[in-house]
């Protein structure tokens, strides 16, 4: 019997499991991370490919059947099984991560890959396919979002296969595509939390200008705030620095994508009420707005920006002062 909630379904067709292999490009001297096993039809050949597998499994019924399966076969000393959520548990070293997954996890499992030190070389893994066209998808593209412009901040995204429902069993009811994920190195010199800040205000309203986005109260006030705090604690001494945090809870979420990126129409009026209502506020409003002016940001539309505007965006924010996180 299989665990709907568990996301478990099954590859049966022996060459896409191969198809998948091959375009990992394991080597021989490999470790590799399989996340989510199951019964071992992938487990298989990423042994006989690479130096050795660990492969974390959370159903105790499917570790079982695992070990049965290599018991007392020669690959069997190269398979370490872990039984636990790969969401919460330690990541051992590894080169390659190669896994289907259970979907639900797609996005918490990709932002802890890409935390996770030292940095591997790349990650072979099956998505639900709307996810994967999400992660690849580049400025102008229908998906374009939040999640894929956090992902290619931190990794190269490829999309490697197409694969239909009807390869796994029981069916998934939705399609599937195998994606390549390259973490780059190095990684650019930003603050995380910063550049996610920035990010989620540009994709709460993807369509709208970003003149309109920033002239938003709500927006407004929220920076106006930080760049007091941050002012505040200047004058108190210097601050650390947390360039290098990586904690990626939550950094690009793809469902709170979607629950963001619903457009309920109220701002519409702010793009044309332009008037200083707020008063005192004005003169913050005023240097948000040079700023945009500056890079020629205005009239510019979030699903239209690539990586190098938004590192763009924000030196000339974090240069006046201006902060995100
Ligand atoms: N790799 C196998 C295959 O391709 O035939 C099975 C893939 S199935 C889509 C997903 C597997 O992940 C299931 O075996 C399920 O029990 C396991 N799983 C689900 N949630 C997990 C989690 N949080 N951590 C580790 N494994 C999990």
């Amino acid at each position: 019997t299989f665990h709907k909630s568990k996301g478990q379904h099954i590859l049966k067709n022996p060459l896409l499991v191969d198809s998948i292999v091959e375009k990992s490009g394991i080597k021989s001297t490999d470790v590799i991370l399989e996340i989510g096993p199951g019964t071992g039809n992938l487990t298989k050949k990423l042994l006989e490919a690479g130096k050795s597998v660990i492969a974390v499994e959370v159903d105790p019924r499917m570790v079982l059947e695992l070990q049965r399966r290599f018991q007392g076969t020669p690959l069997s000393n190269r398979l370490k099984v872990i039984q636990g959520d790969v969401l919460r548990c330690d990541l051992p070293y590894f080169d390659i991560c190669v896994a289907n997954i259970p979907y639900q996890i797609s996005s918490p499992l990709t932002f802890k890959l890409l935390a996770h030190r030292p940095v591997f070389r790349c990650a072979v893994i099956m998505f639900q396919r709307e996810f994967a066209m999400r992660l690849v998808a580049q400025p102008g593209d229908n998906l374009y979002c939040r999640l894929s412009v956090n992902t290619q901040l931190l990794a190269r995204v490829s999309h490697l296969l197409k694969v239909g429902k009807n390869n796994f069993r029981p069916p998934p009811k939705v399609d599937s595509s195998v994606v390549r994920i390259e973490p780059r190195k190095p990684l650019p010199p930003v603050n995380f939390k910063e550049w996610d800040g920035l990010v989620r205000l540009c994709f709460n309203r993807k369509n709208k200008t970003l003149g309109s986005i920033f002239r938003q109260k709500s927006v407004l006030s929220l920076l106006e705030k930080n760049y007091k705090t941050v002012q505040a604690l200047q004058l108190s001494g210097p601050s650390g620095d947390a360039e290098t945090e990586m904690d990626l809870t939550g950094f690009g979420d793809a469902n709170e994508d979607q629950s963001m990126d619903l457009d309920d129409g109220r701002d519409d009026e702010m793009e044309v009420v332009d008037g200083n209502a707020g008063g005192e506020a004005s003169d913050f409003k005023e240097k948000v707005l040079n700023i945009l002016k500056q890079g020629n940001f205005e009239d510019k539309r979030s699903s239209k920006l690539t990586q190098v505007d938004f590192l763009y965006l924000l030196s000339l924010f974090n240069k006046d002062g201006i902060h995100f996180s």
